[in-house]
């Protein structure tokens, strides 16, 4: 490790990576420090009873050729690696409801996609075009998605106060097309009073346009990323949880790791959420109405996840997820659950083996769960690194949450419980111990239609030489992340600068 770089990243979540490799491309000497064993944040894969799971890549949009993961994916030179399997292409996602037996369908390709839901409710022709229409044009205004110069699109006061349920719901009338449209909703922690159009169009256009799984999982893109990085020449240190940010002439001079290691950088990029950022870097160095604003900003919901371990060869492998909702009336009010009506929606989705022979090995289901469920727990703290057991109550609440959830998906799959041989979870404070996010939110913040700017973060802060990258600021997903890591070094490097980098690449590959 040197003393001094020209770039040091705190955190090598997607957006600390691809923040990092980017300018290390650009000639920079970088670091990138990490506080857990595995690299990647969200990105992380975990094994239990010789069986992979992901935390936070279930499915990835956008990645076929020519599309715009795939594009940023190409320049960051990853791409060719990825071991990924294309998910069903008439059904990727299945949204189904308690009490209907049938099983709605979102499929790839907008053709496909609008064929599709036509002949589910054809009677509803042409909401249907005019809500696909508004997905695309609502994208389309978004210039680095769509990896074109242009202007920021927070100028645009009118989108950023445009509702998804309410754009939705001037589609069609239709209650059970409404929520089959927002099914997947989870994707985004929707929510009916807050959660902006762009949001849901941005996340569900890439999947539409096409969806992948990865094979044994997501960390592949961790792995993938770090030989990017070091063939750069940059730098990346697990272990080295950053503790302090020490300060002096108005700007950030080094940060100092637990393990009692002191990096000096000219620039210092935190992949850690502001609300946390802002306090290791000490709230007097900021504005008091900047750091206000910061520390109101509303975190998004946690999760509550059970992994199962299936006996050999006796769940068959669905190469698409099931989003399943209790009450269609309810597809917005999953976090409004009470302990009588938990978990209200949930997504199971699977992991792909790396020979498919038809079977599954795993299952991951995901619902919505409140920190305030965990809170009493809230001074434990346990990772793989740093074990500490939070007590047998714990571990009371966990199954018989596991219990009531399995129960739940049984209703779905029928014969699921003799399929299982072991049952693990993930509850807010794995996330939050893993993450190190606010009480384990599972995407950041969350976007308000009612106060827009109250939840905009800009990758520039005060302080000149520290800016922000990751799911706090633009999207959360892979997608959203990968293009705030370009909306990061954008602000580095000069806007125009990078993309113009990024399109001739791609012309020097053709
Ligand atoms: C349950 C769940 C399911 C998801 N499913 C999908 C999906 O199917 N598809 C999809 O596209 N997206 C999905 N996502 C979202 C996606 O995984 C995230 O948006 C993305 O990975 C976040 O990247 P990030 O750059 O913000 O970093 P993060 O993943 O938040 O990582 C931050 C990193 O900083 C490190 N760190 C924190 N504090 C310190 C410190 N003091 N010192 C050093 N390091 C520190 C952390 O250990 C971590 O490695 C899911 C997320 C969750 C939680």
């Amino acid at each position: 490790m040197k003393e001094h770089y020209d770039v040091v990243v705190i955190g090598s979540g997607l957006g600390g990576l691809v923040s990092a490799i980017i300018l290390a491309k650009e000639g920079r000497s970088v670091c990138v420090l990490e506080k857990n064993n595995q690299y990647g944040g969200n990105l992380q894969t975990f094994v239990r009873d010789k069986t992979i799971f992901d935390t936070g890549v279930h499915y990835i949009g956008g990645l076929a050729e020519g599309q715009n993961l795939y594009r940023y994916f190409k320049y960051l030179d990853i791409y060719d690696d990825l071991n990924l399997q294309k998910m069903d292409a008439n059904g990727f996602d299945i949204i189904t409801f308690d009490g209907d037996p049938k099983e709605y369908r979102h499929a790839q390709g907008y053709e496909n996609f609008q064929n599709s839901l036509i002949a589910q409710f054809p009677e509803e022709e042409i909401g249907i075009r005019q809500y696909c229409t508004a997905l695309r044009e609502t994208c389309n205004k978004f210039p680095l998605y769509n990896l074109k110069q242009g202007k920021p699109y927070f100028e645009d006061q009118e989108l950023f106060g445009q509702s998804a349920r309410d754009y939705i719901n001037s589609f069609t009338d239709n209650k059970k097309l409404q929520a089959v449209l927002v099914g997947s909703n989870l994707l985004y922690a929707g929510e009916a009073d807050k959660t902006p159009f762009f949001v849901h169009a941005l996340s569900v256009n890439s999947y539409i346009e096409s969806a992948y799984r990865c094979v044994r999982g997501g960390s592949q893109i961790t792995k993938l990323l770090i030989r990017q990085l070091k063939k750069n020449g940059g730098e990346v240190y697990n272990h080295h949880e950053v503790v302090d940010f020490e300060y002096a002439d108005k700007k950030i001079v080094s940060v100092s790791t637990k393990n009692g290691k002191k990096i000096k950088g000219a620039l210092f990029i935190s992949n850690i959420e502001p609300k946390v950022t802002v306090k290791l870097v000490g709230v007097d160095k900021f504005r008091k109405s900047y750091t206000n604003r910061i520390e109101q900003i509303e975190s998004t919901i946690s999760a509550f996840s059970v992994h199962l371990v299936f006996k050999p060869k006796t769940f068959k492998y669905l190469n698409k997820n099931h989003y399943h909702f209790k009450d269609f009336n309810r597809v917005w009010n999953g976090h409004d659950y009470t302990q009588e009506t938990w978990p209200e929606s949930y997504l199971a989705s699977m992991g792909v083996k790396k020979v498919m022979d038809g079977w599954a090995d795993q299952l991951t289901a995901i619902t919505y769960m409140r920190y305030e469920e965990v809170a009493q727990w809230k001074d434990t703290f346990n990772t793989v690194a740093h074990k500490n057991d939070r007590g047998q109550t714990y571990d009371g609440f966990k199954a018989d949450r596991a219990e009531v959830f399995i129960k739940e998906l049984e209703k779905k799959f029928p014969n699921i419980r003799d399929c299982i041989q072991s049952v693990y979870t993930s509850t807010p404070l794995s996330y939050r111990d893993y993450i190190g996010c606010n009480q384990g939110a599972i995407y950041g913040y969350t976007k308000d239609v009612n106060n827009p700017l109250k939840s905009f973060i800009s990758p520039k802060t005060r302080i000149r030489n520290l800016f922000f990258t990751g799911q706090s600021l633009n999207m959360h997903g892979i997608l959203g992340v990968t293009v705030s890591g370009v909306v990061t070094c954008s602000a580095i490097l000069g806007d125009e600068y990078l993309l113009n980098k990024i399109l001739e690449s791609e012309k020097v590959s053709i």
